[in-house]
């Protein structure tokens, strides 16, 4: 069976941001508030997910790791139908049967935690434990045993931005929680949690950006649109600040950048990029999103009217400032 979950961490693994992204993503899911993520050498040899979750019921620890026990994949066919159904339940058991994991939890409703150890699939200790609420995850040593892919990784500073690139993103989208990040011991990110966009942006990027930043709101019968423009001081000769979320999920989608570029040059003699945030609200049944777990594509019904309310809720932040 592990081989299947090999197979699998081939798709959900792609490299430690990705493995960053699906720990962080259960730890929201388990009502974290408060979540630190300490990588060294760029997520490679350590990623460490601290948080304040519900935690795991000690029953449930070991097939947290086994949902590929009962796994349906026999044919290389079969393989391909999975990389169209996702990998719900798969990013545990793909993550540890790639590298070393330690997972220590304990439940909210228990009195004591308990510990696991899995390498390469196979869990090789488990005990109970005394530990805070929440739960601690450590990946160690990615695809150490897996060489075929280990010679894929970027270097560690690459690997380092590409995690804090997706942590960035995710503390922008849930102001609500505090994140911290650190790089072999080095603080690259810390927002507080307050629950407002504007902190946690400020928290990011600094004042001197936040400064240069305009609030715009636009509401729409099926589109609710809200974000933050940048003025020409600080766009860039690349889209690296231009971040957008469609149901608070992190997308890359041209047409929708398009859009705010286009308002923002209608104001700016400049040709660069502006720095934006941008948030798209809309019904979930309007909105094809590729379920593919690492990619981020996403395709409205209607995007000419999504293309023209962005356009014209971006136009007329920038137009009320410039008057
Ligand atoms: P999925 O998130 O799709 O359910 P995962 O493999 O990512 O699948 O996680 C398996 C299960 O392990 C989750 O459904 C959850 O019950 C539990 N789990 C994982 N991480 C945490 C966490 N940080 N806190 C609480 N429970 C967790
Ligand atoms: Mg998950």
């Amino acid at each position: 069976e592990n081989t299947a979950n090999k197979i699998a961490a081939g798709e959900v693994v792609e490299r430690p941001s990705s493995v960053v992204k699906e720990l962080v993503e259960n730890s929201i899911d388990a009502e974290a508030k408060d979540i630190t993520i300490e990588v060294e050498e760029g997520g490679i040899s350590l990623i460490k997910i601290i948080d304040d979750g519900i935690g795991i019921y000690e029953d449930d620890l070991e097939k947290a790791f086994m949902a590929h026990a009962t796994s349906k994949i026999k044919s290389a066919e079969d393989i391909f139908a999975i990389n169209t159904l996702g990998f719900r339940g798969e990013a545990l058991p793909s993550i540890a049967s790639i590298a070393k994991v330690y997972l220590k939890s304990k439940f909210i409703d228990s009195d004591s935690g308990n510990e696991i150890k899995i390498e390469a699939g196979e869990v090789v200790e488990k005990s109970k434990t005394s530990c805070a609420k929440g739960t601690v995850i450590e990946v160690r040593d990615i695809f150490f045993n897996v060489p075929a892919r280990k010679k894929f990784l970027k270097s560690t500073s690459r690997e380092t931005s590409l995690i804090s690139d997706i942590v960035t993103r995710i503390a922008i989208s849930h102001p609500e929680i505090s994140f911290k990040l650190f790089s072999n011991g080095k603080k690259l990110l810390h927002t507080y949690g307050t629950g407002k966009l504007e902190d946690a942006l400020r928290s990011i990027y600094g004042k001197n950006t936040c400064d240069e930043l305009l609030y715009f709101e636009e509401h729409h019968d099926i589109y609710s649109i809200y974000g933050y423009i940048g003025r020409e001081a600080i766009s860039r000769g690349s889209r690296n600040n231009e971040t957008i979320f469609v149901n608070k999920r992190y997308v890359k989608d041209r047409k929708l950048a398009i859009a705010v570029e286009n308002a923002f040059r209608a104001f700016s003699t400049v040709n660069k990029y502006p720095f934006f945030v941008l948030f798209v609200d809309t019904y979930p049944e309007l909105i094809d999103v590729n379920i593919h777990p690492t990619k981020a594509e996403v395709k409205f019904k209607d995007d000419r009217t999504a293309f023209k309310l962005i356009f014209d809720t971006v136009h007329g932040a920038l137009k009320e400032d410039v008057m």
